[in-house]
């Protein structure tokens, strides 16, 4: 049966036991799988039959995760001859585990990555103090402007473009589909992460990119208890081959509790999305109307620069939102005193609103000349909004404004 998003968020995998069916999915926490035939572990090892020999590899729990988000990112997707876009996932120890696999896996000495100014911090330093001294160099730019993008493609060289959208902390949002066209030319990968929309807002392989990658941390857990990361691609062969390689080699798997922890956190999806979207419109209403601040990044808003990129590529506008107080940075930390529902710290996409100051912050070890040129600001704050009452948020934040 061809189901829809929300059914697959909550629907329990069949997981068939000689004695039981468990009704939820298993926590299979057992770090080796034992065997009575040595010709059957034989066949598993050498990959001519399917099992399980070491969680490092591949593990019964974290499998269920990747079959249900590889399910998530193709729900209503459909291949050249028109069947269901078949995809693989692999769920990693974090974000940064997947964007390093995916990263070591496709890339080698003397390759150049285009990326953008605005990404989350954690990447921007992998790619300057692990990738640059191993020769892999990354090649900063305004992905909006799509003129440069094509003109620095053209270096041969450049074998990816690496997308976030919507970008952390400032909210930017970038062309999936015109980025795409422009890799597509000269056979360049393009990857996404696609943390801040998950795949119910925005489905990256729709406009044929190669790889997708998440922070499961954020929204698709949701629940803040499961650090955890995502790698999803449509080439399946090079994912069970080069990335399980790598995933095993460099050891970036996840294990059985957090893998279980982010499928509970999945059932739920779909409606804590449309909460967080709802919510963070309204705080964005409320504080564009505030005088004590400058400017609203919310893409929803249309007043953003890249609303009608949101608009094309999302089904909404998300739950994440950042904004400039008139008095910089001394105000932001009086308001982060000052807050009492909203919570100060650094994660984001739980069901609680979080804040935080991304320059002292997320973004502490980006240069300031670097995260300056590309909006995030010494006074600008970033906020998750969570699925609590609204109007509640609406007061915190309201009185913790007065207080500024
Ligand atoms: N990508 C984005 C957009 C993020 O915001 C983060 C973390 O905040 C990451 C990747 C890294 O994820 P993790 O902390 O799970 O390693």
């Amino acid at each position: 049966m061809d189901l829809k998003f929300g059914s697959i968020c909550v629907r329990n995998p069949q997981t068939k036991f000689d004695y039981a069916q468990p009704h939820m999915e298993p926590i299979i926490a057992s770090t080796t799988f034992s065997y009575d035939d040595p010709e059957a572990l034989m066949e598993i090892f050498l990959g001519e039959k399917k099992g399980f020999i070491y969680s490092r590899w591949s593990n019964p729990t974290i499998e269920l995760a990747e079959n249900k988000i590889a399910s998530l990112e193709s729900c209503g997707l459909k291949d050249e001859s028109g069947n269901a876009l078949p995809l693989k996932a692999r769920v990693f120890s974090s974000g940064m585990g997947a964007i390093t696999t995916m990263f070591m896996s496709t890339l080698k000495a003397g390759d150049k990555v285009i990326v953008q100014g605005t990404l989350y911090g954690g990447t921007n330093e992998l790619l300057t103090k692990i990738l640059s001294p191993l020769n892999i160099q990354s090649v900063i730019t305004d992905l909006k402007d799509l003129k440069k993008v094509e003109a620095l493609a053209a270096d041969s060289a450049v074998k990816m473009i690496y997308i976030e959208t919507p970008a952390n902390p400032t909210i930017d949002c970038y062309d999936i589909e015109a980025l795409t066209k422009i890799a597509r030319k000269k056979n360049q990968l393009v990857a996404v992460d696609n943390t801040f929309a998950t795949p119910y807002l925005q489905q990256p392989f729709s406009f044929g990119v190669d790889f997708v990658v998440h922070s499961a941390t954020k929204f698709l857990n949701g629940h803040g208890n499961s650090t955890s990361g995502v790698l999803i691609a449509k080439d399946l062969e090079f994912m069970n081959k080069t990335v399980f390689t790598y995933l095993k080699l460099l050891g970036t798997n996840s294990n059985a509790f957090d893998a279980w922890l982010l499928l509970q956190g999945i059932k739920t999806l779909e409606v804590r999305m449309e909460r967080h979207c709802a919510n963070a419109m309204a705080v964005s209403k409320f504080l564009s109307a505030h005088s004590k601040i400058s400017k609203v990044n919310y893409c929803g808003l249309p007043s953003h620069p890249d609303h009608a990129v949101a608009k094309k590529q999302m089904k909404n506008f998300g739950g994440m939102l950042s904004f400039e107080l008139k008095d910089g940075l001394e105000a932001g930390k009086k308001l982060l005193r000052n807050i009492e529902l909203c919570q100060l710290a650094v994660s984001l996409g739980t069901v609680d609103t979080i804040i935080q100051h991304p320059a002292s912050m997320s973004h502490v070890g980006v240069k300031k000349e670097i995260r300056e040129q590309y909006g995030i600001t010494d006074g600008l704050i970033r906020l998750s909004v969570g699925i609590e009452d609204v109007n509640d948020l609406i007061v915190d934040l309201g009185s913790a404004l007065e207080k500024v």
